[in-house]
């Protein structure tokens, strides 16, 4: 096991991933209820398997609702992992469709790209839109971020906002 689990508030969990220097994001989780809500997946099986086993330490629930940050492969390769509705940006999720597998591991050969897997998201969205999973959950586009499809995923009850990979790029779009 190489990354943690950090509580950030009740409930709400980030998984900061612990090795590696490229293709390494981080991974959110909110437990609710009745189900689990994920933000984002990983850029391979070996990391996907290490996040659903820290995540099944704290919950049983299913990840029933997955949303993705942007298209990039470290966000989307192991969607089909969690099981869950996968949600997007519509240009993130033509953005997955470009992102070929084979094109990644020509490009970064010492990379390990095992058991990714292009699976574009079931729903996607424009502006913005809600979700409850018992809290209130805010997907917003911020306009051309890190990517032309960026979402950043707000809990206003929480108080916790994750960016994907906005942050370190254009944080004055970022909070309503
Ligand atoms: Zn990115």
């Amino acid at each position: 096991m190489y990354g943690k689990l950090v509580e950030v508030a009740n409930g709400v969990y980030a998984y900061i991933q612990g090795r590696g220097e490229w293709f390494v994001n981080n991974i959110g989780l909110v437990v609710g209820e009745d189900y689990a809500f994920v933000v984002d997946s990983a850029s391979s099986e070996s990391r996907a398997r290490e996040v659903i086993e820290k995540f099944r330490e704290v919950t049983d629930k299913d990840f029933r609702i997955l949303v993705n940050t942007h298209g990039h492969p470290d966000h989307v390769w192991t969607n089909h992992l969690f099981n869950g509705v996968t949600v997007a940006h519509e240009v993130a999720r033509q953005e997955t469709l470009m992102a070929f597998v084979e094109v990644y591991q020509s490009l970064f050969p010492d990379l390990e790209f095992s058991g990714a897997r292009i699976t574009p998201q079931d729903i996607t969205f424009e502006k913005r839109m809600k979700l409850y999973a018992d809290t209130e959950i805010l997907i917003s586009h911020p306009g051309v971020a890190h990517t032309k499809g960026d979402c950043y995923v707000y809990l206003p009850q929480k108080k916790v906002v994750f960016c994907g990979d906005c942050s370190s790029q254009n944080p004055a779009h970022l909070l309503p």
